[in-house]
């Protein structure tokens, strides 16, 4: 079986220890190939390997630094089959879905960043005739990229290509539940001629691996994605050693449906934003809220769609949901349905675990799962889930859904349905959220920022802003007279 390999100092390695972590295929149970499970002593080697060659990397030019990552793009863009047929064994997700917009987005990721640093440019302040200003923006060193596992790739490389295209050189740790594509991208960052020593990535868990990035003295700057709870520990970690963080963190996104909607248009995208990755994506609108005046209506129509979505095999072209990502992961799913029972909701649709035949048979297959019932602030509607999970709830006025919509702990995103121009203005800014999308879901610019408010994080990426955070302002003032 396959042995992925760390990729530290432009070379693939094996960990220190020589042990190795069990990765399975969420959609048969099976384990498939081996992680490294590597630690502190294997950071620290690619924490010297990334500040030996930070450096020369800092002040490449920024051309080369683009011609280098565009190439790394284009061997992404070439390796799309292989990329997303490896990202659906990894995680469960349909090929179709990885095809279509994890592997293409991690390509993009690499071509927006190599080409955004050649616009990147910084502050002048003048003070009229006596003095003038200039902010100097400096790569910070080693920066620590650490990400989850429900958009492996996708995640990871938006990290990396902001990191490595402003001059840092990064120590990265993709997810130990989704190691593969991250891998297959050091054979391309190898092939694509990167520096040894600007990327190194070290794989296993996040108790050893991510807590040593998080704690490593050399390493000034931590940009996360993943947990609130993992979040806390790294800002416990990091905050006395005065690191920049960037922290992107859980959400319990609303999705409000007026009943001047686009009744059609609602209806299927709701489809998506609840169970896209079987609703396994940070921005899914898992607590649906339907004015009144609608609500039976949205219900029937929502539930004969949902019941239209075949749970299936990940390769199959037809399963519009495939595995969630592990065994833990399904039962704690699961163990949100009975507590949303136990709470007085009705499972309109699905519920329960989907058992398929032969070789699938041990894999990990959620139905997708509607209830209604529940009060607002119950625990299954204040707590992450993070599977094929949402709940449907009746409201009367926009005052009385803002107060549901912003009752959470978290504030990452939002969704509006209405034709109304004012009130989709007057409620995209009343929202406790970071991103409010407006008749529309997961449409993505990559220029804006990304990121949320309250337990859903800290910092913003995107754009520019990555660049910000990837940097540090200097700012040189020099008197004229
Ligand atoms: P997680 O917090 O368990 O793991 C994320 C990463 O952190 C993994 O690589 C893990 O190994 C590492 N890690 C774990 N413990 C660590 C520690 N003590 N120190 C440093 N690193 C550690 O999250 P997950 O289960 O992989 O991902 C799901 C979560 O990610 C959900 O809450 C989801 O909402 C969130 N998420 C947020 C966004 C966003 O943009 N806001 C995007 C995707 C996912």
């Amino acid at each position: 079986m396959q042995k992925i390999k760390n990729y530290i100092n432009g070379e693939l390695v094996a960990p220190i220890s020589n042990l190795y972590i069990d990765n399975y295929n969420p959609a048969t149970g099976k384990v498939y190939s081996f992680i490294p499970d590597s630690d502190e002593q294997d950071v620290n080697r690619a924490t010297e390997a990334a500040l030996a060659a930070f450096p020369k990397w800092s002040v490449t030019p920024k051309e080369e630094r683009s011609r280098i990552m565009l190439k790394i793009a284009e061997l992404i863009e070439k390796n799309l089959d292989r990329l997303a047929i490896a990202e659906s064994i990894d995680n469960g997700k349909p090929v179709s879905l990885a095809r279509m917009i994890d592997i293409p987005r991690a390509a993009s990721n690499f071509h927006f960043y190599a080409t955004g640093i050649l616009h990147y440019a910084s502050h002048c302040h003048a003070m009229e005739d006596t003095a003038i200003n200039y902010t100097l923006r400096t790569p910070v060193g080693v920066a620590g990229c650490i990400s989850p596992w429900n958009l492996p790739l996708y995640l990871f490389t938006w990290k990396i290509a902001p990191a490595i295209a402003s001059g840092n050189c990064v120590v990265a740790k993709p997810s130990e539940i989704t190691p593969m594509t991250a891998y297959l991208l050091s054979e391309l960052c190898i092939e694509a001629g990167l520096p040894k020593g600007v990327l190194n990535i070290v794989h296993g868990y996040g108790h050893k691996v991510g807590a040593a990035i998080s704690a490593h003295p050399k390493i000034p700057l931590i940009s996360f994605t993943g947990g609130t709870k993992t979040g806390a520990e790294i800002a416990r970690v990091a905050a006395p050693m005065f690191k920049k963080i960037s922290l992107e963190l859980g959400g319990k996104n609303p999705n409000i449906i007026f009943a001047d909607c686009d009744f059609e248009n609602a209806v299927k995208t709701t489809l998506h934003s609840s169970f896209a990755n079987q609703g396994q994506i940070c921005l899914c609108g898992s607590r649906i809220f339907i004015e009144r005046s609608i609500y039976e209506k949205f219900k029937n129509e929502f539930i004969s769609k949902v019941k239209t979505l075949k749970v299936g095999n990940p390769a199959d072209s037809e399963s519009r949901l495939g595995a969630v990502v592990s065994k833990a992961h399904m039962e704690k799913i699961l163990s949100y349905v009975e507590l949303a029972k136990q709470e007085g909701g009705t499972i309109l649709s699905g519920g329960h675990q989907v058992k398929l035949d032969g070789e699938f048979s041990e894999g990990y297959y959620i139905a997708p799962t509607v209830i209604e019932g529940l009060a607002y602030n119950c625990r299954t509607n204040q707590e992450e889930i993070f599977g094929p999970v949402v709940t449907l709830t009746p409201f009367e006025t926009e005052e009385e859904v803002l107060m549901y919509a912003n009752s959470t702990q978290y504030g990452l995103s939002a969704i509006v349905w209405t034709e109304s121009l004012t009130r989709a203005h007057r409620v995209a800014g009343m929202l406790h959220a970071g991103i409010v999308w407006i008749n529309c879901w997961l449409l993505r610019d990559l220029r804006t920022p990304f990121g949320g408010v309250k337990s859903s994080g800290v910092g913003r990426e995107g754009g520019f802003e990555a660049f910000d955070f990837f940097t540090e302002p200097k700012n040189v003032c020099i008197k004229l007279k």
